[in-house]
């Protein structure tokens, strides 16, 4: 399905034929592995002006990515046999040990380190059900609790992540349908006290149903507390009754008010009741378990660099996942990218001229955790890193990166991937937005690039049940590897810095101007923004 299967091969044969002459100028490898002449940058970088180590490198990692490698039994062992790994989960442990178990297996230096997540959480074994009251009889809901019910319709649901598990005896309620819950949908209600709101979506197909995922809720969940409701049903925005696992609560604590997602046809069943004008009462039991603080940890593999070793490039994804499915699109397979691009560049026995770091973040689903823990553990040396790319969007094709609102940036990150000219990979935008890794980097002033990604088929399957091994497209994931692996390679290797780290002052019209302003107060972040408790300090 990909355009690059064509792509590829022409591109290896162009590669050989044309490079054996720059080859041939290579100085021969393996010898002090601190030896600049083993480099194949030696004096050229990866710049307009310099662009053969990009050039060389590209021609070396791709062999050695797109022949046999560990990547698919890596990814099959994450996926298959740790599965879902939520952080704080004796699965993310397992997941942790297979991390430096593969940088190890890579021949890549690798090293754990350790921050404090304030709460775990985990699901119990959640039912809802409904009740319809036919008009003629009075709803009294005094004295009922979830287990005297008498359900006439059992709901597919689960628990929002990190919310709270109800009352021993459940919650039990009135339903009623918002919409989607707009501030007119809610003020034409009357009184929700106490009762049980039902929340419209659509079916996710595109990054934007995506993003707004996540920016409607937090408007959403405060006009439901603020009006004394009892809980949350949040229709399924993906069909055939899929379930999927949500959080709305991105600051690592437990959510304020019980929250259900509903199988998309058993919402839709429930509204079309509610709108024939009979009472419709529903139970939830949801005994969650909430537990902690428990330390955590982030992977972090190494390749040193030559000149620089100081200053440091890069290249992140996160390692945790939903545990509904097995995290193989989200974000399992961008995991295994990581260390796939580290063991090539060893592979090549190539040096960078700056360090290059590979890092498997924990944490992510619940607000960027671990990457924020680990920006702060290395803020003395956050003028020292160049760049931070990440990868988080399954396995659609890869256009370019979103550049975190740096265009400064673009004409460094356009040369790096000039030997992959044809891969179409090399269109950036500059958009800057909350979502992955990248956010508390991009927060403190350093160049961030995420990669941007066709749909493929991430929406469909995301945080859900299905998200599992046989939807990751093996070969696109490799060539992912190779652009992954040359862009870190590229910034750490060229001549000068990639960009300069942003100041405050630069970085609040970064923020103004990108939109990003308006994300940060929409999710709850802008305080934390301009206290400088997240970010760079004002
Ligand atoms: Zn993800």
């Amino acid at each position: 399905m990909s355009r690059h299967i064509i792509l590829v091969p022409l591109l290896l044969a162009f590669l050989f034929a044309s490079l054996p002459s720059l080859q041939a100028q290579l100085p021969p490898e393996k010898k002090d592995p601190l030896s600049p002449a083993q480099s194949a940058a030696g004096k050229a970088g990866c710049s307009t002006t310099e662009a053969s180590s990009c050039a060389e490198a590209a021609a070396k990692i791709l062999p050695v990515v797109m022949g046999s490698s560990p990547l698919e039994e890596n990814l099959r062992r994450l996926t298959d046999e740790i599965g879902g790994r939520v952080t704080g989960s004796p699965e993310m442990a397992k997941a942790v040990e297979w991390g430096v178990g593969a940088f190890r297996a890579a021949g890549v230096d690798v090293h754990t380190e350790k921050y404090t997540l304030p709460v775990t959480w985990s699901e119990g074994k959640t039912r809802v059900s409904g009740l319809a009251i036919p008009r003629s009889v009075p709803p009294d809901f005094e004295g009922t609790n979830f287990f005297s019910m008498n359900p006439t319709m059992i709901l597919r649901a689960v628990s929002e992540a990190w919310g709270p598990p109800t009352p021993e005896k459940g919650i039990v309620g009135k339903v009623v349908d918002v919409g989607y819950g707009s501030e007119a949908e809610f003020a034409s209600l009357g009184s929700i006290w106490g009762a049980i709101l039902l929340v419209h979506s659509d079916v996710g197909t595109t990054w934007a149903d995506l993003f707004n995922e996540y920016l409607r809720p937090p408007d959403i969940i405060a006009r439901a507390i603020k009006g004394g409701a009892s809980a949350i049903l949040w229709m399924g925005a993906r069909e055939r009754l899929l379930l999927y696992r949500h959080t709305n609560s991105l600051n690592g604590k437990i959510d304020r008010i019980p929250q259900v997602i509903v199988a998309r046809e058993d919402a839709i069943h429930l509204a079309r009741l509610v709108a024939t004008g009979q009472t419709l009462r529903a139970g939830i039991s949801m005994p969650n378990k909430i537990g902690g603080p428990l330390e955590q940890q982030n992977v972090v593999g190494e390749i040193r660099g030559y000149g620089k070793p100081d200053e440091v490039v890069i290249l992140g994804a996160h390692l945790d996942s939903w545990e509904l499915g097995t995290g193989a699109l989200d974000n399992g397979c961008n995991a295994a990218l990581v260390i796939e691009a580290a063991r090539a560049i060893k592979a090549t026995g190539l040096l960078p001229r700056r360090t290059i770091r590979f890092v498997l973040f924990s944490g992510e689903e619940q607000g960027t955790i671990g990457s924020f823990e680990y920006v702060k553990a290395h803020r003395a040396e956050l003028d020292k890193i160049r760049a931070m790319i990440t990868y988080d969007s399954g396995i659609g094709r890869v256009t370019g990166y979103s550049l975190g609102g740096r265009r400064d940036i673009e004409a460094g990150v356009r040369d790096v991937l000039k030997p992959l000219e044809s891969w179409g990979a090399n269109n950036h935008t500059y958009d800057a937005s909350f979502g992955t890794d990248n956010f508390d980097f991009m927060l403190e002033g350093v160049p961030t690039l995420v990669a941007n990604q066709e749909e493929a088929n991430y929406l469909p399957n995301y945080h859900a049940a299905s998200d599992t091994l046989d939807k990751v497209d093996m070969r696109e994931l490799k060539l992912h590897t190779v652009l992954a692996a040359l862009t870190a390679w590229g910034i750490a290797d060229r001549a000068e810095p990639l960009g300069k780290r942003l100041s405050r002052a630069e970085l609040d019209v970064l923020v103004k101007e990108s939109g990003l302003d308006q994300q940060l107060k929409l999710l709850g972040y802008w305080d934390a923004w301009q206290s400088g408790a997240r970010g760079r300090k004002p």
